[in-house]
């Protein structure tokens, strides 16, 4: 058993995480949520001078939203769509029959109109685009949604639905670019007041196929994207627990967003992986809260 199973192994141990048979989905405890609440009020704290306007999404989004976004292209491995059953009583009793037979039963679901949400962001720029010119200020959103990437695992950091809390700007190529070097510091200085070590690097996405490879490097030459990543896992590299990230004009050109002055609308988002934090946290003070630094605590609102 290697250490990052044990890190894993111990977490199921202690009740934090409840397995469900499947790599990548996992329940949690109250211990768990409890630092998990904390952590959201503390990032809620951290951008509140700055009055975003906050939007709350449940795990899915439209397909037609989701199909406009341009998500396949790049990263058609991580996508999960939602299917039903539509169909008759004679369709309903061939269905048991299929699944009592142990047969594939999932052919005759239908689509649902329905795809769950690949980053909290993507929901946000349709809902924007449609209110027409931003202002002078541009816009700034607080989101939060559950993701989900099929990208199945046994690092206890990599699920398969997780939530992801994002500041994300829209205005201007200098408004979004100031918003991004302040929040690489803020993000920094955030997780200082977590006590936990970290180290800040350009990174890039998992685009898919051949073609990702090239986009990838383009990614990484552009500086496009940092990630500030924690040792979670012991025996393999440290976690991007923070994502900074620079669209350029990707989504204003994708949903028609334009600036006050009639320019197309650049975007950039700070990303928290909240569990990744959680998790962050507990591998470096401990299992139990009431033990932890007595500044964390503070930070967390836990006295
Ligand atoms: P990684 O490089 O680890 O695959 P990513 O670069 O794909 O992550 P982003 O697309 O930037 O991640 O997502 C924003 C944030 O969401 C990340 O910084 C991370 O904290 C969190 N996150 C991404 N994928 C997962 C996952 N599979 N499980 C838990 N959290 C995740
Ligand atoms: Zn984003």
């Amino acid at each position: 058993m290697d250490m990052q199973t044990t890190f894993r192994s111990r977490l199921y141990a202690a009740g934090l995480l409840f397995p469900t048979g499947v790599d990548g989905l996992v329940g949690r405890n109250g211990v768990f949520e409890q630092i998990f609440t904390g952590l959201e009020s503390a990032i809620t704290r951290a951008g509140l001078a700055d009055r975003p306007e906050v939007m709350r999404f449940p795990p899915a989004m439209s397909q037609k939203t989701f199909e406009r976004s341009g998500y396949m292209k790049n990263f058609p491995h991580f996508a999960g769509t939602v299917h039903c059953f539509c169909g008759d009583d004679k369709a309903h009793h061939q269905l048991l029959g299929k699944m009592a037979r142990g047969e594939d039963w999932l052919e005759s679901q239908e689509g649902a109109d329905i795809v769950l949400s690949p980053a909290a962001c993507y929901q946000v720029y349709p809902i924007v685009a449609q209110r027409g010119a931003l202002g002078p200020d541009g816009h700034l959103v607080d989101v939060q949604s559950y993701c989900f990437r099929h990208e199945p695992s046994l690092e206890p950091t990599r699920m398969q639905l997780f939530r992801m809390r994002e500041y994300v700007r829209i205005g201007t190529e200098a408004q979004v670019l100031a918003f991004r070097a302040d929040w690489m510091e803020r993000g920094q200085a955030f997780v200082d007041t977590l006590h936990l070590p970290y180290e800040v690097e350009v990174a890039n996405d998992p685009f898919f196929g051949r073609a990702g490879k090239l986009m990838a490097d383009s990614q990484r030459m552009q500086n496009l994207k940092f990630e500030l990543l924690i040792p979670v896992n012991d025996g393999a590299g440290p976690t991007a627990c923070l994502s900074f990230n620079y669209h350029q004009t990707y989504f204003g050109d994708t949903w028609g967003m334009v600036n006050a002055d009639g320019t197309v609308a650049q975007t950039a988002c700070c990303a928290f992986g909240m569990e990744r934090l959680v998790l962050a946290m507990l591998r470096h003070h401990g299992f139990d809260p009431a033990d932890w630094p007595a500044g964390v605590k503070q930070t967390l609102g836990f006295e």
